[in-house]
Formats: C-alpha cells, structure tokens, sequence
C-alpha cells in the first residue's frame, strides 16, 4: 500500500535538521511496552520514555485504539468550532482536578506562555498594569519561547535572543525566606516546578510549597504550578500537587498528558479563566480531536489506583538498585525524586560527567536521561514491566562499569 521509501540514516540528520540537537547514533524505528528497535533490529530498553512522554510505554493497545478511531471519524475543526474529545477531555481534567475550566494548545511552553499571559492578564485587569511582575526559581524550566525561557531560571537558554520579557525575578529554590523577600503587591504571579526536573530532578520542600501558597494568597498573586514533568501520574498522585496538598491557581500541563501524541493544557478556576475573554489568547491547533481522544484515554488509563499506586512500588523497585549500584561502585552522591522520575546524583569524583554515562548506557542498549550536567534521570512508561525495571538496571549497571573503569 505504501510507497517505497528512500533509506535515511543518522548522517543525513547533520546535513538537512537545524542542529539545536544532538542526537543519538542510533535511530530508533518501533517500540512496544518499554522496549524500542532501532534500524538495525538492536533492541533497547527504554528508561527514558520520551522524556516523561510515553506515560503507558509504546504502542499501548488502549492508545492506538482512541487515536485510530478518533483518526477514521474527525482530525481536526479549528476553534471556530468545538468538538467532543475537547469537552470530554475537559470535563474529565477538571472533575479529577481543583480547576474548573481548561485551555489545551500543544506543548509545555505553550500551557505556561498561555498561563502567565492570563496571569498578567488577571491582575492587570484587577488591580492595574504595576502588578506584572513573575516570581520564579533559578535553575527551574518553563519551556523555549521567549516568555518562557525568560521565565525559566537558565541564563544559558534565554541570552542572546535580544530584549528580554522585562518584570521576572529569580529566587533559589527552596529557599522561603529569598521567597518572601521578593514576593510584593506588585507581584502578579509565582510560578514553580514541585520537581524541578531539567534543573536536576529536585522535589520541592513540603513548607515551601506552602510558604508560597500563604505568599500568594497574602498578596494576591497566583501560584501557577507548572506540572508540565511531575503531572499526570508521575509522582504516583494524578499531579504532584496533590501529593503535596497545596493548591495552585493555575496547573500547566503537557508531556505525559498525550502519552506521545502532541497536547498541552492550562487549568484554572472559572473566577480566574473568566480573563481569558473572546479574543485574548489561542492556538489553532488547541483541543485538537486526535491529541484530545488520545490524552482522554491516557487520563483513564493512568487516574486509576491500579496504576497510581503502582507507580509508587515501581519507585521503590528503582530506587533499591540504584541505591546498590550508588554503593557497589560509588558514583552516587544520592538517589532523589518522586515516583518515576528519578534523580541519580552524580558523587564528586564523577561531577559534570552525566553525558558519559548516558552514552555509555547507549552502549548497553539502554535509554536513559542526563538532568544537567550531574544528574541522570529516569522517566520511564508509569506501567513499565517489572522484568523491564530488572534488565534496565542489570543493562544499566554494566553501562556503570563501563564509565568507573574507563
Ligand atoms: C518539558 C518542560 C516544559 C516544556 O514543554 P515543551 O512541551 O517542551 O514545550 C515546560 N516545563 C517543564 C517543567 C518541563 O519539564
């Protein structure tokens, strides 16, 4: 049925892709459940997923039926019209959340541009245009749109783009009293990570999650959370704030959301939402029916106790053998995190190295993350096999000895 196609290899990716990425030798061509093959038949085991992406693995049966049925009956409409996969993905988010209205676009960096324009949007209507200023962590990741990486607390990945979003302040995270020290009537909004996950997979501290909650509410800023990596089951609750039991304001929320397929979201309150009026923000892809009916099966799939509270026992199945290998070749200064994504923090002898153990694990048919320089980071499929967990580490383990006696 298909036409025949001209081979592609790895090479031609230096020659026709823009080259903001590196990536690996390999190319991967299938995946099923937490193992994926590459052109060459070798198969891997996927301890990365996608980037906290592929919440229930490749090619998950549950998934393939909602996108291929949604693909025979309607793909896409604009805004101009709803759809059903919008409305019920919607009402399904905001039952199982403490928002009452959603707006879906297509990335990460789009549910934060979209969070913190409403955020500016709010309080310029409410309390005037001095209240724009957004409080945010350093080291913390919003996304790679200009608002967002200015946003984000990653000098590297917002210089040299010329005039930056003016009013956004940076605090260390974790830190209550830098917190309180910034946070002003003028501030609109506080926006955090309860993991910082590209800054190196570092949970939040139960009182400063609450100190910043007390700070907004004090001085009615919004506490936007951005659960773009934490949500969605991943820390074993169906979002990280829940866990927690701080309430945010505005949630972000995208990666394991589609479970693959391209969806971000922005929840809210209807008080909040109401400043999004006719006109003021939008995407055309937003709420899109294929990204929708996949994401409303993702959500049904994972918001179960079966799989939230797997989760967990997975955690601890991780963590046990990280923490033996940690001892075995002493690499590891501590293994921190919540649920499935999983931080292995690289002991002094091995700072800034996190890149050759990735690669190293390449080397074992292995896919795993680096979380900077100095942390690697794993963020498998939430239903990942426990036989898949066994090979991973004993693959892993190798690709460990591998960089201890180079
Ligand atoms: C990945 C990520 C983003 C950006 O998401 P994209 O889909 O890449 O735009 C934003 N925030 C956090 C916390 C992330 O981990």
């Amino acid at each position: 049925m298909s036409a025949p196609q001209n081979p592609v290899e790895r090479a031609d990716f230096d020659k026709v892709i823009v080259p903001s990425y590196a990536p690996a030798a390999f190319i991967p061509v299938r995946g099923q459940g937490s193992r994926v093959w590459d052109q060459s038949g070798r198969e891997l085991v996927d301890l990365a997923g996608g980037i906290a992406v592929n919440s229930l693995g490749h090619a998950h049966p549950a998934l393939v039926e909602a996108l291929t049925e949604q693909a025979g009956k309607l793909w896409h409409v604009s805004n101009v019209f709803t759809n059903e996969p919008t409305l019920r993905l919607a009402k399904k988010l905001t039952a199982a959340t403490f928002a009452e209205r959603a707006f879906f676009c297509n990335s990460g960096a789009e549910a934060n541009e979209a969070a913190f324009k409403l955020a500016r949007r709010y309080a310029h209507n409410l309390f005037g245009p001095e209240k724009c200023e957004i409080v945010s962590a350093l080291n913390s990741f919003h996304g790679r749109t200009l608002f967002t990486v200015t946003v984000g607390g990653q000098p590297k990945y917002s210089d040299g783009f010329g005039p930056k979003i003016q009013g956004i302040r940076h605090v260390p995270y974790n830190d209550i009293q830098s917190l309180e020290a910034v946070v002003t009537d003028k501030t609109c909004a506080v926006v955090l990570e309860p993991i910082q996950g590209e800054g190196g997979v570092l949970p939040a501290d139960q009182a400063y999650l609450e100190a910043a909650r007390e700070l907004c509410t004090r001085h009615r800023a919004l506490l936007v959370f951005d659960e773009v990596q934490s949500g969605m089951g991943r820390t074993g609750s169906l979002f990280a704030y829940m866990g927690y039991g701080v309430i945010p304001d505005i949630l972000t929320s995208a990666k394991s959301l589609g479970g693959g397929f391209p969806i971000g979201a922005m929840l809210t309150t209807d008080r909040i939402a109401s400043h999004l009026s006719v006109g003021t923000h939008g995407t055309t892809y937003g709420g899109n029916p294929l990204a929708c009916a996949v994401a409303e099966r993702v959500l049904d799939v994972v918001n179960t106790p079966a799989v939230l509270e797997g989760v967990k026992a997975k955690h601890e199945r991780f963590a046990t053998r990280l923490a033996e290998i940690g001892q075995r070749y002493a690499v590891f200064s501590g293994v921190r995190g919540k649920g499935l994504l999983i931080g292995a923090v690289l002991a002094e002898d091995f700072k800034g190295r996190a890149k050759d153990f990735v690669d190293a694990a390449e080397r074992e048919a292995l896919m795993i993350l680096q979380a900077g320089p100095d942390v690697l980071r794993l963020a498998p499929s939430l239903v990942i096999e426990d036989a898949d967990i066994d090979e991973g580490m004993a693959r892993f383990e190798r690709a460990v000895a591998r960089v201890v006696q180079a």
